[in-house]
């Protein structure tokens, strides 16, 4: 999936998985940490279903 350059600029960025891990455990939300493919840094989302994750239910 690739990401939109106005959604980019809008979200916080991490220049390391470990930072995004970081900032998801301090805000008590479930989210998940993707490589966006624009600023090449990590972004967080709130999305948990279809396609991040991949097992098949
Ligand atoms: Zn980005």
């Amino acid at each position: 999936m690739r990401t939109r350059l106005r959604i980019c600029k809008k979200k916080q960025n991490y220049a390391t998985r470990e930072a995004a891990i970081l900032a998801i455990e301090q805000s008590n939300l479930i989210l998940r940490p993707y490589k966006c493919d624009r600023c090449f840094q990590f972004h967080l989302t709130s999305r948990t279903k279809g396609k991040w994750m991949s097992k098949p239910q």
